[in-house]
């Protein structure tokens, strides 16, 4: 405890936990010139190797981190192959040396100018995990920076106590260096929750707060801090009453963590014998382990855009072959459902940029798969070639009509037909299905039900769709609400459409693990949910708690709200009353839409708020 008063700055939750000590500040400084050099032109060669030298440096320096946690890194060496690549990047490399040579400046002025066209392109993607992956592309950057300023120190050599740590940002490769039992946990400035840098602090369980701005700038070297990386709350210079509270919520974290990781392993089953599958989403073949270690009963939903992204040209058959045989074989025999490519006109990697006025209306996810065949059927053959090494789910995002379902699987006969013909072994068999996240498709699932063998309601972009919110927008974002009664109603429909026609439904949007959900979604009899992996041993052990037919009562019951605030005054004394552990006065937590922990605090204010408009 300082002197000085306390400060309480919210940032992102990036890794649960809860640590309270002292600080270490590893400054917030870039190392970069504020002024450039005007170089003459015999100067601009000698410039250009000194960059050319030091970006070899840094990929030595990136090998050699490569090299040394390989053992430990779990398969997360990719994140480090994508600094790798990043580092040699055409925006970063290239640009930069063509930047020394046309304006005969310096190098480091030269790469922020690069860094900066990077990042005006990174911020134009409208998906948030994509356009997150600009931290990378800093992060790649700054360890330039550092050795182009001489800067070589090893920053976590020296810590030799345990200490919360603050810096302006770390790359993933930081975090692996960090010693678990010197750093308690650490909260950037920059960051998301879904950069990089929180992947690996979850996965390593380092408690870990990014985005804090704040936080960050005021924070002052050696005075205690708390970090929630629950509700993604810093305390600089904490009061006795703050640090007595959190040395209780610490307490009580750790015990309800202890006893929910015992569920991660049990079936996801009622008492009364319902069962439902419960999966992880996943971005990166990394995840799959965590996921499975998380519990994960497969993989419900495996994002392939990360392969199209960052690289001068589409992936081609080879790669996406390598990458999806690696995870079927990962996480064999549990299924692993891969959806095709799933952006937009926008966000194209390689040329055809479109620049749609409104691109979630535009040419995305299968629309723009049907528009060009070529990249389609490249990831089908891939998807098809390895289907035999595990067991495989085709998924097609944002189909809208009938037309493209059988669009879809014409091309899929089609590529079926040439691998036959290739003799090159396949899974005739694969289950192929769609993403119901249209209200078009709602509307149509009984007729969508006949051709496919599975549904997965993706409510991110339902929810977007249906109540015109767009999910990206801060101004509507208290609009975005799953248990708005269209939602509700929209789900019902999809999961009768579906089980009338003998298929699976399933739910892979957020809202699958949403804690404060679950019970509704157990009542309205989906088969399976796919979540992010932290909530899968959380969202078992309430399956666990619940029954069946009191589910589905609660379901009835909800059909008779007639505004989403109606459903939170139910849910308001439904969930506390069967889930007091998790809902009840005690301050225990719940995952709420982004992924993150709230508390139940946290959870009232959101049903306050409901109630207010
Ligand atoms: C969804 O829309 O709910 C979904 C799971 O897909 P994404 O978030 O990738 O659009
Ligand atoms: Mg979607």
């Amino acid at each position: 405890m300082s002197s000085r008063e306390s400060i309480s700055i919210f940032g992102v939750s990036a890794s649960p936990g809860i640590v309270i000590g002292p600080v270490l500040f590893l400054g917030r400084r870039r190392f970069r010139r504020p002024d450039h050099r005007c170089l003459d032109v015999s100067e601009v060669g000698v410039e250009v190797e000194r960059f050319q030298g030091v970006v070899d440096r840094v990929e030595e320096q990136l090998r050699e981190i490569r090299q040394q946690f390989i053992s430990s890194l779990d398969g997360y060496a990719s994140i480090i192959d994508s600094h790798l690549l990043m580092l040699r990047d055409r925006m970063l490399y290239d640009r930069t040396i063509a930047i020394i040579e046309q304006e005969k400046k310096d190098a480091e002025w030269a790469l922020d100018i690069a860094l900066n066209e990077a990042r005006e392109i990174f911020s134009q993607i409208d998906d948030p995990y994509l356009r997150e992956r600009v931290h990378d592309v800093e992060q790649v950057a700054e360890r330039v920076f550092r050795l182009l300023a001489g800067r070589t120190e090893d920053k976590f050599a020296a810590i030799d106590k345990k200490v919360i740590i603050a810096a302006r940002d770390f790359a993933p490769e930081d975090i692996l260096r960090m010693r678990n039992d010197q750093v308690l946990g650490f909260f950037t400035e920059k960051g998301g929750e879904t950069s990089h840098t929180a992947i690996v602090a979850r996965t390593l369980g380092i408690p870990a707060v990014v985005g804090a701005e704040e936080a960050v700038r005021q924070v002052v070297d050696g005075e205690t801090v708390v970090l929630d990386g629950i509700s993604g709350r810093i305390i600089l210079s904490p009061s006795r009453e703050q640090l007595d509270q959190y040395y209780e919520h610490q307490r009580q974290y750790r015990q309800y963590s202890e006893q929910v990781a015992l569920y991660a392993h049990l079936s996801p089953e009622t008492p009364d014998g319902l069962k439902v599958r419960v999966e992880a989403n996943i971005e990166m073949v990394e995840e799959a382990i965590q996921a499975i270690s998380y519990g994960a009963g497969g993989i419900g939903l495996f994002r392939s855009e990360y392969h199209y992204l960052g690289r001068s040209k589409l992936p081609d058959e080879g790669l996406l072959f390598e990458v999806y045989r690696n995870i079927l074989t990962a996480i064999s025999p549990f299924a692993v459902t891969i959806r095709t490519l799933d952006i937009g006109g926008d966000k194209l990697p390689a040329g055809d940029k479109g620049g749609e006025a409104n691109p979630a209306l535009g040419l995305r996810a299968i629309r723009l798969s049907l528009r060009d065949p070529l990249m389609f059927k490249t990831q089908l053959r891939a998807l098809l070639r390895a289907s035999v090494y595990g067991n495989l789910r085709i998924m097609f995002p944002m189909i809208a009509s009938m037309g493209e379902v059988l669009a879809v699987k014409g091309y899929l006969a089609e590529v079926m037909a040439e691998l036959a013909g290739q003799k090159i072994p396949f899974n005739e068999q694969v289950p192929i299905g769609i993403m119901i996240e249209v209200p078009g498709a709602v509307s149509i699932a009984d007729v969508l039900a006949k051709e496919v063998d599975f549904f997965s309601i993706g409510t991110n972009d339902l929810i977007q769709y249906a109540l015109a919110i767009d999910r990206g927008n801060e101004n509507v974002a208290h609009m975005y609400e799953p248990f708005h009664p269209a939602v509700l109603r929209m789900i019902r429909q999809v999961v009768e459409a579906g089980h009338e026609a003998g298929i699976e439904v399933g739910m892979c949007g957020e809202m699958a693990g949403d804690m404060s959900c679950l019970p509704v979604l157990l009542g309205l009899g989906l088969d399976q949910l796919s979540m992010n992996s932290m909530a899968i041993p959380y969202v078992k052990r309430m399956i666990r708690h619940s029954i069946a037919e009191e589910a589905e009562q609660l379901a009835a019951s909800i059909f008779r709200c007639a505004s989403s605030r109606e459903v939170y005054d139910l849910l308001g004394e439904y969930l506390p009353r069967h889930y007091p552990d998790e809902f009840g006065p005690g301050g225990i937590r719940t995952l709420r839409k982004s992924g993150g922990l709230r508390t139940v605090a946290d959870n009232k204010q959101g049903m306050d708020r409901a109630r207010i408009l």
